[in-house]
């Protein structure tokens, strides 16, 4: 029997006297063919580390420390900690770390791991919650780890993987996009977690890219540039621009003189524009004074 099981998570809880905590996004997941099928993407074995996120009751972190070398899980709800002691204690490879993963120290803790040299990826059933600025917080860390596999509701899974042209494409998928590739492993329906989400769910998995996609001079004004290009979707990249830089007739000239130098009509829409498009527009804007 897994932690994951219908009846043994019910047992957990109920021995526990566990209430559901839905301002942490708590929804726990009751499949272990999902859970195989994670750590098979992830393509967990005992030559990596993983660091997890939200560990719940232990039913993904059962899996990952079966098959990996050594887990590290982050959980924010003090609750959960007797009850993880008490559902992993047959494990000598998981550290608990009482922690909001958004606040955590990584490049220490990571030092804790007993063989630090080993490659970490991240693997988790994501708080829906804060999923955006997980993502970014553990990208922007710099701890050196290789791959993020990762649950989330289907529709941020969509817009951080979706391509140029589409509905879901916007300043979400450049941002990561430009550090990881992106792709939808599966869909994971609601009806396996409880309590049942409203949302369906899917695992993306975002492999770290060598070096960044494309060459910028400021990364912050390329994400800048590109967070004003979307703002109002319908609109053209000029309309957009000139909500964001200004109006006046000197930063109109500016503008145009940018947009010219990067090959852009003003009239086109920021979803039509590709990373290597926004990079050059970043660079021709600051390169006009912008
Ligand atoms: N991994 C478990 C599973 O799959 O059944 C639970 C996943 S549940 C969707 C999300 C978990 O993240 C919960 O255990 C919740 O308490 C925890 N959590 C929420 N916010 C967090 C934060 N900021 N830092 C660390 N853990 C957090």
């Amino acid at each position: 029997m897994r932690i994951a099981d219908y009846s043994v998570t019910k047992a957990v809880l109920d021995r526990h006297g566990f209430t559901f905590k839905k301002s942490f996004g708590q929804n726990f997941l009751t499949d272990t063919n999902i859970l195989q099928k994670i750590v098979d993407t992830a393509e967990i074995d005992k030559s990596v580390n993983v660091i997890e996120i939200g560990p719940g009751i232990g039913a993904l972190t059962e899996f990952l420390a079966e098959n990996a070398a050594e887990v590290m899980a982050f959980e924010i709800d003090d609750r959960l900690i007797p009850i993880l002691a008490d559902t992993l204690r047959d494990f000598d490879n998981v550290q608990v770390v009482n922690q909001d993963i958004l606040k955590a120290d990584l490049q220490t803790q990571i030092k804790a791991f007993k063989n630090p040299d080993l490659p970490i990826k991240i693997v988790a059933n994501l708080p829906y919650y804060i999923t955006t600025p997980i993502l970014m917080h553990l990208i922007e860390s710099k701890i050196p780890f290789s791959e993020f596999v990762v649950m989330m509701q289907k529709e941020v899974a969509d817009r951080i993987s979706a391509e140029p042209n589409t509905k879901a494409y916007g300043s979400l998928s450049i941002a990561v996009q430009y550090y990881m590739t992106a792709k939808v492993a599966f869909i994971v329906p609601r009806t396996v977690f409880v309590p049942a989400p409203n949302v369906d769910s899917a695992i993306l998995k975002m492999v770290r890219r060598e070096q960044p996609l494309v060459e910028v001079k400021d990364e912050d004004f390329l994400f800048r540039v590109s967070k004003a290009s979307f703002v109002h979707r319908r609109k053209t990249l000029w309309n957009n621009l000139t909500n964001h830089f200004g109006k006046s007739e000197e930063i109109k000239s500016q503008l145009e003189k940018a947009l010219s130098q990067a090959g852009l009509a003003p009239s086109v829409r920021g979803e039509a524009l590709g990373l290597e498009d926004f990079a050059r527009l970043a660079d021709a804007l600051q390169e006009a004074g912008l």
